[in-house]
């Protein structure tokens, strides 16, 4: 039985319960909060007051920190792979130790419950835990070569230096997903994070940076680099970083993505979803409840795989909404660090206007408001955006069901053909990720099918968000086509050579091509 809202207190922590418990966390894990003090204020969603000042790093300085990076490339990149997976190991270990504390930074400054913040932290253990097998598995491939006596075959080796771009909600866990997988592989990373968590950058940061100096590692390994989106225009455009991890808005990768391109650099982009769940006739409903409930409110819609759309069979569509309806009236809004708490804070006053006209839009071409986004605790906290997660019914998916509105607002459809269910959540411009609620096995297989959903993560009877390490993750179209953590997503970390090695004594040429001098 999930804790009805006006059971948990209203009250927010105060401005200095939040600073204190920001300043610990920080300093456990090793930031030294005077060494970085700063002009640059940061504000916590929770209560929108002011929770760091901290200085940035000026744009012109970022060729400085690719270049130390490139010089400590020339060591790191012939330190065997799985020795540099001890030292990911070790770093895994101080993760487990701090678990608590970054989550109270993932929290604070980006707004997300409790469990979901341990939840981010625990991402990041599993992707080392992951990172730390693949060091001894960079398998490369032999191949029969066409020549008698010749060996034909690919090696990998590092790429060289990693830019990382990050958004604001997963805070360090996407950071982590490129960094454990680059330091196996033998590149380094500079990491540009979300203006908006510096500090949780910091600290993550700082756990990395003790097990490279215990290991006696180059410092350079790993460089965090404060700042707006000005240092990701300079990182983007540095021709020493060799591949550039971007995460953040479609609008953001629209703009990165050329930039790289123009200097034929390599650029893996994470970007924007809008992602649905087809509801079968067939549905177990009470699980397809809890699985969009989630995926669909959960983080106060702030996960690029939030459920943004339920397309629902004609004959489901209404005993769906119905009990949607009542499962979203019971969820509890407020301090994530609560116990209780479901839907924190939205992230800023401009998040909560977005969230404001696209409800408005939406009602505007037909759609009907049946639960929600009315701004709660505005009183207690003026500065900090709270609302409860709404559910629209629409008749048509006209074009704001087409966007991304980064909040929890979902969108209700109905079909009455698979393939028109199909053809609805393929006809958005992303393609992050989808499911299908069913317990007939060929519509299943259909919606994972070439014919079936086109997004880089189909699901089956689970939401759309909440992604294992194990695969690889990532989208299609406006979603930017990257992929990252597991399965071969490392790939995009090396280089790979094809070596041929003629130990024949003859000098056969390819393709019986003959040359005689
Ligand atoms: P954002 O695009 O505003 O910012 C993301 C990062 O990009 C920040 O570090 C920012 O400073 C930087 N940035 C912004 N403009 C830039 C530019 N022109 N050049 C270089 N860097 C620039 O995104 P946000 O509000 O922090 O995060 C929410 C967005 O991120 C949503 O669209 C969400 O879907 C997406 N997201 C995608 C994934 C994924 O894996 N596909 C994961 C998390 C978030």
């Amino acid at each position: 039985m999930q804790p009805q809202p006006d059971r948990i207190p209203p009250s927010l922590p105060t401005e200095e319960e939040l600073r204190g418990r920001v300043e610990a966390a920080a300093r456990a894990c090793g930031v030294d909060l005077e060494g970085h003090a700063g002009p640059r204020e940061g504000r916590s969603p929770v209560t929108g007051t002011v929770v760091s000042s901290l200085a940035w790093t000026a744009a012109d300085e970022v060729p400085r920190a690719v270049e130390r990076a490139r010089e400590a490339f020339l060591d790191w990149r012939v330190v065997p792979a799985p020795v540099r997976g001890a030292l990911v190991k070790r770093w895994a270990e101080l993760l487990t130790e701090h678990k608590e504390d970054l989550a109270t930074l993932v929290t604070v400054e980006a707004g997300k419950v409790t469990s979901e913040a341990l939840g981010e932290v625990q991402e990041m253990i599993d992707v080392c835990d992951f990172a730390v097998g693949l060091s001894r598995q960079l398998y490369g491939r032999t191949m029969p070569s066409e020549r008698p006596g010749h060996r034909l075959s690919e090696t990998w080796h590092p790429l060289g230096v990693v830019g990382v771009v990050s958004a604001f909600n997963f805070p360090v866990a996407v950071w982590s997903w490129n960094t454990a997988v680059a330091l196996v592989c033998g590149d380094l990373v500079v990491w540009k994070p979300s203006e908006r968590t510096p500090l949780c950058a910091l600290a993550a940061d700082a756990l990395l940076g003790r097990a490279v100096r215990e290991a006696g590692h180059p410092e350079a390994l790993s460089q965090v680099l404060l700042g707006g989106p000005e240092v990701g225009e300079a990182l983007a455009a540095d021709r020493g970083v060799a591949l550039l991890s971007a995460t953040g808005s479609t609008r953001m990768g629209r703009s990165v993505g050329p930039v790289v391109a123009g200097r034929l650099g390599r650029s893996l982009l994470e970007l924007g979803g809008n992602n649905a769940a087809v509801v079968a006739p067939s549905a177990d409903l009470d699980l397809a409840v809890r699985g969009i409930v989630f995926a669909a409110a959960g983080t106060a819609g702030q996960r690029c795989t939030t459920m943004r759309r339920v397309i629902a069979h004609r004959d489901v569509v209404d005993e769906l909404t119905e009990r949607l309806v009542a499962a979203y009236r019971s969820l509890s809004v407020g301090d994530p660090s609560r116990e209780g708490t479901l839907v924190g804070p939205l992230l800023d006053a401009r998040s909560a206007e977005a969230f404001r006209v696209a409800v408005d839009r939406a009602v505007a071409d037909g759609g009907e408001l049946l639960v929600g986004s009315e701004r709660v605790l505005e009183e207690e906290a003026p500065e900090a955006f709270y609302v409860r997660p709404a559910v629209v019914r629409m008749p048509a998916q006209t074009e704001v069901v087409h966007t991304e509105t980064f909040a929890p607002l979902l969108y209700v459809m109905t079909y009455d053909t698979l393939e028109e269910a199909v053809a609805m959540n393929n006809a958005v411009p992303q393609g992050l990720s989808s499911s299908i609620f069913t317990r007939d096995q060929a519509e299943a297989e259909l919606f994972c099918s070439a014919e079936g959903s086109d997004c880089g993560i189909v699901n089956v009877n689970i939401g759309t968000s909440g992604a294992e390490i194990g695969g690889a993750f990532g989208g299609e179209k406006d979603t930017g086509g990257g992929r990252e953590s597991g399965s071969d997503a490392w790939k995009a970390y090396m280089r790979r050579s094809t070596t041929t090695v003629n130990y024949s004594g003859e000098l056969p040429l390819a393709q019986g091509v003959t040359f005689e001098v």
